[in-house]
């Protein structure tokens, strides 16, 4: 079961956080224009990581009532966007990602959560729009979503499932074919969208003097993505 808290008084209380950064001017975390809150901290270290600082630092610590004010600031901007929550893992920090989803939500804004999936919570699940990162490495479980999958069911929510293609790791016939399996079992109608793995993000390693996992990997092609598209549309149609 996923978790699922009464809430009451508390909701007046200060909500402290820990964020890494906030970034005006997204065309691509979400609909729209965003503002982009890169949440610190993750319950998880995937080897192609584009965020290894929300991993390796403490983050700003911050109020959600300030953090709010800031972005309200950017209201007139949004139009069809919004505020979407990435990181990092925007689920480990429950009750200030709820503050913030809940008074950015009373203001007419738009929330997004970005998450790995991994950690199911009903009341975080309903307090936004969802976009669930499938993790299918060589070491992951795909298994590891159930709980989550079956409470965006539940909830009457279809997430868009993302997953990172990295050649030679997770691009094969039999692991693209598991992907579209997993997600046509909770979501018939939904779909997947391929995110190349790329390296900009080795600098980063670099600063933080932590070992890129993938630096020896090459980066997608499109043709890597075509042909990903190709195996889980023929996986959606064969299973239908
Ligand atoms: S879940 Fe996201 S932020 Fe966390 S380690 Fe994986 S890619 Fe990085």
């Amino acid at each position: 079961m996923c978790n699922i808290n009464k809430r009451g008084a508390e909701d007046s209380a200060p909500h402290i956080g820990y964020i890494d950064s906030v970034y005006c001017g997204s065309g691509v975390d979400g609909k729209g224009l965003r503002c982009v809150v890169f949440f610190a901290g993750c319950n998880l270290r995937c080897p192609f990581c584009h965020n290894p600082e929300t991993l390796f630092r403490q983050g700003e610590a911050v109020e959600a009532d300030a953090l709010v004010a800031r972005l309200e600031r950017y209201k007139p901007y949004f139009k069809r966007g919004g505020v979407t929550f990435s990181g990092g893992e925007p689920f480990l920090q429950k009750e200030f990602a709820l503050a913030l989803a809940r008074k950015l939500t009373e203001r007419g804004i738009h929330v997004l959560f970005e998450t790995n999936g991994h950690i199911c919570d009903e009341e975080l699940i309903a307090a936004g729009e969802i976009v669930c990162d499938v993790k299918n490495q060589e070491t992951d479980d795909l298994s590891a979503y159930a709980k989550f999958f079956a409470a965006c069911v539940r909830q009457g929510k279809v997430p868009q499932v993302t997953n990172v293609l990295v050649p030679g790791k997770n691009d094969s016939a039999e692991k693209l074919r598991a992907l579209a399996r997993l997600v046509k079992e909770y979501f018939p109608q939904g779909k997947i969208k391929f995110l190349p793995f790329r390296k900009l993000c080795e600098d980063k390693y670099k600063e933080l003097g932590v070992p890129f996992p993938y630096a020896a990997v090459r980066e997608a092609e499109e043709e890597d993505i075509e042909r990903a598209y190709t195996v889980v549309n023929d996986a959606f149609r064969q299973n239908s």
